[in-house]
């Protein structure tokens, strides 16, 4: 079976993990600070705080947002469960927002009719959770410019999104909103095992989220409440977790982004001979945002279903029968069996809706190869076009 993704891990990537095993520090040491401040650079951002996955660091973003009881998150329906469930552990409310077909992402128009509709009975977000489906950025300008108009916060749910860029920018520098949350599980852009971070231009917030993701503890001095003059003291301020990165995965983090550029060139070649591959195919092809460049994360086509008398679940097990492991992302939330109690009505999501029906995402990773690739779209002419 062709994986729909797959980690590259070279023996550079491996060095540097011994190279940690063998040394003092396994966790808590500097290399932890070094990933940081290459992550920050590389985004164009102030801070980066890296977590032991992006759940962490979506949660830790909530908590430094204030998000409490009462409060209200909106994310998009199609999204990991991860994008939402952060508002959950904060105890606030959810609400989704419809997505539009063509990208995968928050569509801007039925976000802003929500918001008129939540003014009105005083029921607006603090936090809306945008996710850069794909890799492809949502439009940023729109979205910002209704935060200013309605005072929500923003955080993007990048995790798919490292090495993608927005207005010549990279996703990340946190322009046109308060953090930036990124992934790197196995499957995503760049890897560390199980690991994440968020990045920010605000100095409160990021001192906070980093004293949460280590216990809500401090050692600095002129945080304490209690003055003290031993080396030992230190202060819990803060309810926290222990959300800690280890040094052995901030290693294999460093190493990993030597090459992000490289991946997200190639995955963007990948998706170009898939485009041109699938032309003249009842599939739609997934958009790329104005000003966005994608890193391409997944691949996700479409079924045209009035073209096709197949359903997606016929095609998606005909070609899981040809040896390629396509998969589906994502479910809409609001269907899952635990939202259930929330009561969302899918007739109001009527995009995300249609798009469960028809979306299928094709294998796309750096070490596809070209034989496998002319394979996939040969075979995805065969279960298409026949009947
Ligand atoms: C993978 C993913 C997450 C969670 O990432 P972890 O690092 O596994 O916690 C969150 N949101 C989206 C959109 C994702 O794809």
């Amino acid at each position: 079976m062709i994986p729909y993704g797959r980690q590259d891990i070279t023996e550079e990537d491996i060095q540097s993990v011994v190279d940690i095993l063998r040394s003092d520090f396994l966790t808590q040491g500097n290399t932890t600070n070094i990933f940081e401040s290459r992550l920050a650079t590389y985004c164009h951002a102030k801070y980066a705080i890296v977590t032991n996955s992006a759940t962490s660091a979506l949660h830790l973003s909530c908590l430094a947002l204030d998000l409490q009881a009462g409060d209200y998150v909106w994310t998009s329906s199609i999204s990991f469960v991860a994008s939402s469930n952060c508002a959950l552990y904060c105890g606030a409310q959810i609400d989704f927002i419809d997505i539009e077909l063509s990208t995968g992402n928050i569509c801007i128009n039925s976000l802003e009719n929500k918001l008129i509709k939540a003014s009105a009975v005083n029921k607006l977000p603090k936090i809306v959770i945008a996710v850069h489906m794909a890799g492809n950025s949502c439009d940023m300008v729109a979205l910002h410019q209704l935060s200013l108009k309605y005072g929500f916060k923003i955080i993007e749910d990048a995790s798919h999104a490292i090495g993608a860029r927005y207005l010549d920018q990279p996703v990340g520098n946190c322009q046109f909103s308060d953090i930036t949350v990124f992934s790197f599980h196995p499957v995503k852009i760049i890897t560390t095992g199980e690991g994440g971070c968020a990045t920010t231009n605000n100095n409160l917030l990021a001192k906070k989220m980093a004293m949460l993701r280590s216990h809500g503890i401090t050692r600095d001095k002129k945080e304490m409440l209690i003055p003290s003059d031993q080396e030992w003291y230190y202060e819990q301020i803060l309810l926290g977790y222990n959300y800690r990165l280890t040094d052995i995965q901030a290693a294999l983090g460093i190493s990993q982004m030597n090459r992000v550029d490289d991946y997200v060139l190639k995955r963007n070649a990948i998706a170009n001979i898939y485009t041109h591959g699938l032309k003249g195919l009842p599939v739609e092809p997934p958009s790329i945002t104005q000003h966005a460049y994608s890193s391409y994360h997944l691949y996700i086509i479409r079924i045209q279903p009035n073209l096709v008398a197949k359903s997606r679940d016929e095609v998606f097990s005909q070609l899981r029968n040809l040896g390629i492991g396509v998969n589906f992302h994502y479910i809409p939330i609001f269907m899952q069996p635990y939202y259930q109690k929330f009561g969302l009505d899918p007739k109001d999501f009527p995009n995300a809706c249609a798009y469960y029906k028809q979306a299928i995402s094709l294998p796309i990773f750096p070490r596809l190869t070209d034989i496998d690739q002319n394979y996939i779209i040969a075979s995805a002419s065969k279960v298409l076009l026949k009947n």
